[in-house]
């Protein structure tokens, strides 16, 4: 054989122990990303289990076989947690610690009775098992980056499978209480497949973390950081894309006033009131509708499929809703309106955003000169 069992496991541990570190510095300069930090534990672990391994390769023992079981059953475990992790959810704590005390009582249990062999294919079948549900958690995820995230989930199984394999192999065709790890062909692809798929599953996740980052940037440009709606550049860039043939409707709203409220109560309660408005409106619109905060006090709403009629009647049930709403501030409840344009494009003809919005604006100013606190259209002669 060119490539002795010894010898792969000592790659497998220089490769888990690279892994570790670089994991861990990825997340050092990226503290969001905590999974990388229980993946850095789990490879760590995983070395030390890699490296029972190559002792008991050397030197078959008993307790040099539980050790690296064990480790490498926790090793993978923390693997497991990582990518609950990912999932954005929090660190499966109980899960982990049943699957441990699971790992530690059935392999001490076959070695408390001298039974190596069974001790082993124990934890072939459990990190097979345990492979898997990684595999399992990076493919339930996989919208997020379909390529990166079913090449998580392609690798951990291939792992899982080789790990099976040497189970199979070890149940069916060694003695059941061999001592030792046995070279053959299927224990060595077994560390082959280990290595690579470690070097692929560690470069995967760098990539992963790398999309996760840029996606975070680009959604952090287009969101108002004040209200979390778009911003007026985000909905420029969307409505560039837009132009279909359906009826669509923009609503611009300003709210009245405003300079007042902030020279009056300060600037924090003035972005109070424009945090109350965005909920008051994200509770009027649907799913499908586009909010966006384009200027200091202004906001625009894109209701694609709405016509002139309705879009006027969405309107005014928000500002009717926004004046009712009651903000507390240190000299009492403070109140305060909001005026609006309505445009809507003709049905079954193409439309700009632009347009739209100019519509609307000039709507608006209509609203702003008819006394404000009302909602006016485009071709409106009186306000609403
Ligand atoms: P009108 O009824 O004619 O719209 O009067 P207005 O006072 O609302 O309009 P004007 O354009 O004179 O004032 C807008 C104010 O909005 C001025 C500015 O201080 C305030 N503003 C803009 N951005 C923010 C913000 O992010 N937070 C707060 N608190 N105020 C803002
Ligand atoms: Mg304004
Ligand atoms: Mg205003």
């Amino acid at each position: 054989m060119i490539l002795d069992i010894g010898t792969i496991m000592i790659m497998v541990g220089v490769t888990c122990g690279g892994l570790a570190v670089v994991t861990f510095l990825v997340w050092l300069s990226n503290r969001p990303e905590r999974f990388l930090r229980t993946w850095s534990l789990g490879t760590l672990v995983l070395v030390g289990s890699t490296v029972s391994f190559g002792l008991f390769e050397q030197r078959p023992t008993l307790l040099l076989g539980w050790l690296a079981a064990i480790l490498g059953i926790a090793g993978i475990t923390v693997g497991w947690m990582a990518a609950e992790q990912l999932r954005q959810k929090d660190l499966p704590v109980v899960g982990a610690a049943i699957r441990i005390a699971a790992g530690i009582g059935a392999t001490s249990a076959a070695a408390l009775a001298g039974r190596p062999g069974t001790m082993m294919v124990i934890f072939d079948v459990a990190a097979f098992v345990l492979l898997l549900e990684i595999s399992r958690v990076f493919w339930a995820t996989r919208t997020e980056s379909p390529v990166y995230l079913t090449g998580l989930a392609g690798l951990t199984a291939l792992i899982g499978i080789s790990f099976l394999s040497c189970g199979i192999a070890l149940f069916f065709f060694e003695e059941p209480d061999f001592l030792g790890i046995p070279q053959t062909l299927v224990e060595t692809l077994n560390g082959v497949i280990t290595l690579l798929g470690l070097t692929g599953i560690g470069a995967l996740c760098l990539a992963l973390v790398h999309e996760r980052i840029a996606n975070r940037h680009r959604a952090d440009a287009m969101t108002d950081s004040l209200t979390g709606l778009l911003n007026r550049r985000a909905l420029l860039d969307i409505g560039k894309a837009s132009g279909t043939v359906e009826s669509t409707a923009v609503i611009i709203f300003d709210l009245d006033r405003f300079k007042d409220v902030n020279d009056s109560h300060g600037h924090a309660v003035g972005d109070l009131v424009l945090r109350r408005f965005t909920v008051v409106c994200r509770q009027a619109l649907r799913a499908t509708d586009l909010a966006a905060r384009i200027g200091g006090e202004e906001f625009a709403v894109v209701l694609p499929g709405t016509g002139e009629a309705e879009a006027i009647l969405v309107a005014d049930r928000i500002r009717r809703r926004f004046q009712k709403e009651e903000i507390a501030t240190p000299a009492g409840p403070l109140s305060c309106t909001v005026s609006a344009g309505v445009h809507a494009s003709p049905p079954n003809q193409q439309w700009q955003l632009q347009d739209l919005l100019l519509g609307a604006d000039t709507a608006l100013y209509e609203a702003k000169n008819g006394g404000r606190n009302r909602v006016c259209w485009s071709e409106a002669t009186r306000p609403h």
